[in-house]
């Protein structure tokens, strides 16, 4: 089989392929499945879930997932496929896994210019998340080979295009809100953009705790449940949900099993769909919280806490 009939093959298997963009290589992951979702962070070993972007070959099906506007179709005339991002609604039947956006309610989607990244991404016929093709904190790769020196053995496979133009990123413009944003700069000068669309503004400044986090802005706005959470739990009180990991404790008025056998990816993948389950059934029932089983720090273990810690955090 041809290298990117067989990547994308794997793609739509739930594997993990690097391929190359016209930015950096790309960790690719099907971004319907919240399991491959899992598996891009596990991969990195990110101790946090920030939301991710999805690729795809071409405008129409980029804004099938989404709800465009006419800023939107009109900087997607000007510079897709290219080196911009577009964070825009989810459509209503917009099937990304929650992971792929940290429950957000927005999806930041692109169209790579690369031709191997072109190519896959038609051939796979399905959104690809693909954040950089690197361990966390390491630096993002630009050859198939340094994608291999921090991913082998992670990954099913990667498409070698030879070495990507260093350096940018692509542009980041939020376009959920009547202002534009710029989120990042990028390959696409925000004079080009404010062109077509006018002057863009900034994202509001922070809080202290997001400013120390990362991934930029916006964390403080991901989905909370309503109910509210109790962390590292070791019994259910009377009236309490139970997001359970591993063998669930008796006596909880309604149950989601992130993973019963303990495994982190598995319960990263089961996290976003588990806590709108329980918020939603919990008050259905009436219940009065959800308690959370204490997961442990390895592999997907550090970011599933970090989520539940911030749906847990008193709300302003
Ligand atoms: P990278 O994967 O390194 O290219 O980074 C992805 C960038 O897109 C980060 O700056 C994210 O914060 C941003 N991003 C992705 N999805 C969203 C979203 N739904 N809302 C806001 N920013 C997003
Ligand atoms: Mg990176």
């Amino acid at each position: 089989m041809a290298p990117v009939a067989r990547a994308a093959a794997l793609l739509r298997a739930g594997q993990l392929v690097a391929f190359p963009t016209e930015t950096v290589y790309g960790l690719g992951g099907a971004a319907r499945d919240a399991a491959a979702v899992a598996g891009i962070f596990a991969a990195k070993g990110r101790p946090h879930f920030n939301p991710l972007i999805s690729h795809f070959p071409d405008a129409d099906t980029a804004f099938a997932e989404v709800l465009a506007d006419g800023r939107a179709r009109a900087l997607a005339a000007a510079f897709w496929p290219g080196p911009l991002t577009l964070v825009l609604p989810r459509a209503p039947g917009c099937a990304i896994a929650e992971l792929a956006t940290a429950g957000l309610p927005s999806l930041a989607v692109r169209v790579p210019a690369h031709p191997l990244a072109q190519a896959l991404l038609r051939e796979a016929g399905v959104p690809v998340v693909a954040p950089s093709a690197n361990r966390s904190g390491a630096v993002s790769p630009t050859t198939a080979a340094h994608v291999m020196e921090g991913l082998a053995g992670r990954i099913a496979a990667v498409l070698d295009g030879g070495p990507c133009a260093v350096g940018v990123e692509s542009t980041v413009v939020d376009l959920t809100g009547p202002v534009p944003l710029l989120l990042r700069p990028g390959g696409v000068p925000e004079a080009a953009l404010a062109a077509l669309i006018g002057p863009l503004g900034r994202p509001a400044p922070a809080s202290a705790e997001d400013a120390a986090r990362p991934a930029p802005g916006m964390l403080s706005s991901h989905y909370a449940p309503a109910l509210p959470v109790r962390l590292d739990a070791t019994a259910v009180a009377p009236g309490e949900a139970l997001l359970a990991f591993g063998p669930a404790l008796p006596g909880a008025g309604a149950l989601w099993q992130l993973s019963e056998s303990g495994d982190t990816v598995e319960a990263a993948a089961r996290l976003f769909a588990g806590l709108r389950w329980l918020d939603a059934e919990g008050q259905r029932l009436g219940l009065s919280g959800i308690a959370a089983m204490p997961i442990p720090e390895e592999g997907l273990g550090a970011a599933i806490r970090d989520r539940l810690a911030r749906a847990a955090a008193p709300r302003g």
